[in-house]
């Protein structure tokens, strides 16, 4: 009776020691190598993150050039149009040059002009002025001996006109004299009115000069101004092409922050693979048919079922019903998985230290190349195909390149 009790106690004291050996394994071995591995790729999304950051800050520096670069051509064509009005300002200040050189040879025309008339107005006055005296003194004879009296009235006169008036009661005066004397005075006032024309026509051709002289005085006001604009627009330019250089500057930083950046990243990839890279530690495997032991062929050489000659059997035939699940022997990452004509479907796994388990004719597969595997899990199912006779798992170990028997790492 006493037993029959103590039997499931000791079962159950067996069940808990190895919960604790399986909890102290999980606590120090498997959290240990999983740690790194978050550690490494919460480094790498941070990072990650630092270069989308840094690129994100490289395309703002260089939308600003973009900008910068655009406002430098807009301010170049107000620069151009400005150039173009300044060049106009010219073209237009040479015409008025040009104007005014014809009203200084129309005023150098008129000053001849005047110069003749003012000779001709002196030759007439001085003709006028001789007959005068001329007649004043023939009179003065015709009175003296005929018209005692008359010649005081007579050379009281004001001038030529006054005494042409007074002339006229003087039967004696000659006709002929008088005559000469009316038109030598009509000559004078007809050169006097020509001299005042010229002179209205020089005092016009003096104002047209001055309005123009003021216009090409006003238009160079004007294109001082307008250069003065220009400067401006240097200026700004100048001011924009530092900002643009600054900018640059800025670009060729942040282009070296990203290659840092990146160089870190990569690194940092490198290492999370080499840390998921798999360790073989050294553990025995796992049987990858578990309950099915019955071996339909044996590692090494033998009479090949189909082909009929010796050859080398490089693993170990599991004869298991189709679907029956292959489990991972150990520890690993799937290095390849696919379908070869003698293979079937096949899964290769890498255990680290360049120890591998290959599973073949499989009915199904059911992990992914890269995939990580632990010892027992499910990772295809036993099936007939490629070079196979009956439903069997043929379970291969590679050791540094070469088959090996499997029994040397199976329980
Ligand atoms: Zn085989």
């Amino acid at each position: 009776m006493d037993n029959n009790k103590n039997a499931p106690k000791n079962r159950y004291a067996l069940i808990i020691m190895l919960c604790i050996i399986v909890c102290t394994a999980l606590v120090f071995v498997l959290p240990k190598k999983s740690v790194y591995g978050d550690e490494l790729r919460e480094k790498i999304q941070k990072e990650e993150e630092a270069v989308k950051a840094a690129a994100g800050e490289k395309a703002k520096v260089n939308q600003s050039i973009a900008l910068a670069k655009a406002l430098i051509g807009s301010l170049k064509s107000g620069k151009a149009d400005v150039e173009s009005y300044i060049e106009d300002l010219d073209l237009a200040i040479g015409q008025i040059h040009d104007n005014i050189d014809e009203i200084d040879s129309m005023i150098s025309a008129n000053e001849i002009e005047e110069k003749k008339a003012q000779a001709e107005l002196k030759e007439a006055e001085e003709k006028s002025r001789a007959q005068y005296a001329e007649m004043k003194k023939q009179l003065r004879f015709i009175y003296r001996n005929r018209f005692g009296g008359m010649e005081d009235i007579l050379f009281s006169a004001r001038d030529m006109g006054d005494f042409l008036n007074k002339a006229t009661y003087i039967e004696a005066l000659s006709e002929y004299d008088r005559k000469k004397l009316q038109e030598y005075i009509a000559c004078v006032e007809d050169v006097k009115e020509k001299k005042e024309k010229l002179e209205e026509v020089r005092d016009s051709l003096v104002e047209q000069r001055r309005e123009k002289q003021k216009e090409s005085e006003d238009m160079e006001g004007l294109i001082e101004d307008k250069q003065k604009e220009l400067s401006s627009y240097d200026a700004q330019i100048g001011s924009k092409e530092q900002q643009i250089a600054e900018y640059e500057k800025m670009a060729a930083e942040q282009d070296a922050q990203i290659k840092a950046l990146e160089a870190a990243l990569a690194a940092s990839k490198k290492a999370l693979e080499e840390a998921e890279r798999p360790k073989y530690d050294g553990g025995m495997f796992t049987m990858p048919c578990p309950g099915y032991t019955r071996i339909s062929d044996e590692f090494g050489m033998r009479e090949h079922p189909t082909l009929g000659i010796k050859k080398m059997h490089n693993g170990v035939d599991f004869a298991a019903p189709t679907g029956t699940s292959i489990l991972a022997a150990y520890d690993g990452v799937v290095a390849a998985t696919g379908y070869s004509s003698s293979m079937g479907n096949y899964v290769m796994i890498d255990h680290g230290d360049d120890l591998l388990t290959v599973y073949m004719h499989a009915s199904s597969v059911s992990v992914g190349t890269g995939q990580q595997v632990s010892a027992g899990q499910k990772i295809a199912a036993v099936g007939s195909t490629g070079r196979s006779t009956g439903p069997h798992l043929h379970f291969g170990v590679r050791k540094n390149g070469a088959y090996v028997n499997p029994w040397g790492y199976l329980k």
